[in-house]
């Protein structure tokens, strides 16, 4: 996630080019500055073609493989009344319709997901201010009670057995207050803007107030969306877009995402949108959709140079398209293939999305204590990319944002121990930043940059906690890094970087 917002907090003196930049950075009295707009970054050519294959097929014949999705799913230390770890979701089939006259979606949601335990009920996180009007498994209508954020359905689940259920559901979706203290998002899922078109933001949670989910971040799981609304607006969810017609006034879009994905980087918005499509590094489509009439930002138009630089540190993007959907929001989210952002971002926040395709996407937290594992990273190359741009050494634009990771460290609490009530503060971006560079001081350039690029591939489409990657850092340099680690990330002060 990156905020738009830049307010500049410490005075850049050796850099004084520096402006306000932030995404990420979480809070604008602590990140540094973006690059003036003057300055042109180095494109180089990616290092090698894109070897990415699609790791599932659209849903007919015979469905895609929904081995692809199962998880290991755990009760959420940071936010454990959200989520069940009972439930193992492998793929959500969502039909969406939405009326903007009435500010209506009707939704018919197909489930399909393991259970891991024996029980005579299973739930699922859904907003009650949506009606469900019937759940069904095997054509049989279920008995089923909204509790709260809970749907509650009696049904009973064995071990390792699938289910498919099938959810019907109406009503006007309403935000849920975001666990935050940071000025730009308060709420979280779905919103209505003035226009009545419709967007979601949901980090770390609140995919639940639009669709029936195990909202939690352990739980990767494939989608596929069919979403009506009247034309000429139309619906836009992840993925490759696989349908496009318009029925009697109603356009009908469909998606389908083919690499699992936790249910906070899923997007899907109704609007006004103007579909432009590019080409990134090895062929890579690119779809940037944006207000109609707007045109393209040119921050837009970076995607290819700024996947290209990735590409080169990171290895090839993982997966089979990209894209970026501009909303109404003042924030951005790296949801997967299609990145959620405000129009107002800058090129330094786009990037910044891009870098958590590798550093969140392919490999997620399975619990949100981690999420500095996220942020650290997509600051990290954020962070290096802006100083290329400006032309200083790297120790030397770390020197200048030290002060503000030293305070958010100490008002905010070190990375890996961070207050619920304080969600994505600065000291998941900053210090996490800082920890990566501490990290290639002490083992090197080459042993750092071969971790930090096989980290994500080995973990691909699986999630991971902080436990397993300092194992793989461990094993690929040869350090023992534990009291690195924990210095880092649970110091109330900040270790020396070197
Ligand atoms: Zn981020």
């Amino acid at each position: 996630m990156s905020r738009r917002a830049p307010v500049p907090l410490v005075a850049l003196v050796a850099v004084a080019a520096l402006v306000a930049a932030c995404s990420s950075d979480a809070d604008g009295d602590s990140a540094p500055s973006p690059a003036p707009s003057t300055s042109t970054a180095t494109t180089p050519e990616p290092t090698s073609e894109r070897t990415s294959e699609p790791t599932s097929e659209p849903t007919e014949p015979g469905g895609p493989d929904l081995d692809l999705a199962l998880s290991e799913t755990v009760e959420d230390s940071v936010y454990p009344e959200i989520g069940d770890p009972g439930v193992d979701a492998l793929h959500y089939d969502l039909d969406l319709t939405w009326d903007p006259e009435s500010d209506t979606l009707t939704g018919h949601e197909i489930l399909t997901f393991r259970s891991t335990a024996d029980a005579e009920q299973f739930q699922l996180d859904f907003s009650d201010t949506l009606d469900v009007t019937s759940v069904a498994i095997d054509g049989t209508e279920l008995d089923h009670e909204q509790r709260g954020k809970d749907l509650v359905v009696t049904h009973p689940v064995a071990t390792d057995e699938r289910y498919v259920v099938e959810i019907r559901y109406q009503g006007t979706p309403e935000p849920v207050d975001a666990p935050t203290t940071r000025g730009d998002f308060s709420t979280t899922g779905f919103t209505i803007d003035d226009e009545h078109q419709a967007w979601t933001m949901q980090e770390p949670y609140g995919a639940f107030t639009w669709y029936a989910v195990n909202d939690q971040p352990a739980d990767k799981a494939l989608y596929d969306f069919t979403l009506q609304v009247p034309t000429p607006w139309t619906g836009v969810a992840n993925g490759e877009q696989v349908g496009d017609e318009d029925l009697e006034g109603v356009h009908r879009t469909r998606f389908h995402l083919a690499e699992p994905a936790s249910s906070y980087l899923v997007t899907m918005a109704f609007g006004d949108y103007d579909k432009t499509e590019d080409t990134g590094p090895g062929g890579l489509p690119i779809t940037y959709w944006t207000p109609a009439g707007d045109g393209v930002p040119s921050i837009l138009r970076g995607s290819p140079d700024a996947l290209a630089w990735l590409e080169e540190r990171l290895g090839p993007y993982p997966f089979d398209t990209a894209g970026i959907l501009v909303v109404d929001s003042e924030s951005g989210m790296e949801t997967q293939t299609m990145i959620t952002i405000s129009p107002d971002v800058s090129d330094a926040d786009v990037l910044h999305e891009y870098a958590h395709h590798w550093y969140g996407d392919q490999v997620t937290p399975s619990d949100w204590r981690d999420v500095w594992m996220n942020e650290g990273m997509a600051t990290y190359l954020q962070f290096l990319w802006q100083a290329e741009q400006v032309g200083v050494p790297i120790d030397d634009y770390l020197d200048d944002v030290a002060g503000s990771e030293a305070r958010t460290r100490a008002e905010n609490g070190p990375p890996g121990d961070f207050d619920p009530g304080e969600f994505a503060a600065p000291n998941v971006y900053l210090s996490g930043a800082f920890l990566w560079h501490a990290l290639r001081l002490r083992v090197g350039e080459e042993p750092f940059w071969k971790a930090v690029r096989g980290w994500p591939l080995s973990q691909d489409n699986q999630n991971a906690d902080r436990d397993t990657l300092l194992a793989y850092l461990e094993e690929q340099t040869g350090e023992d890094l534990g009291a690195f680690w924990d210095a880092w990330l649970l110091g109330d002060t900040t270790p020396p970087l070197s």
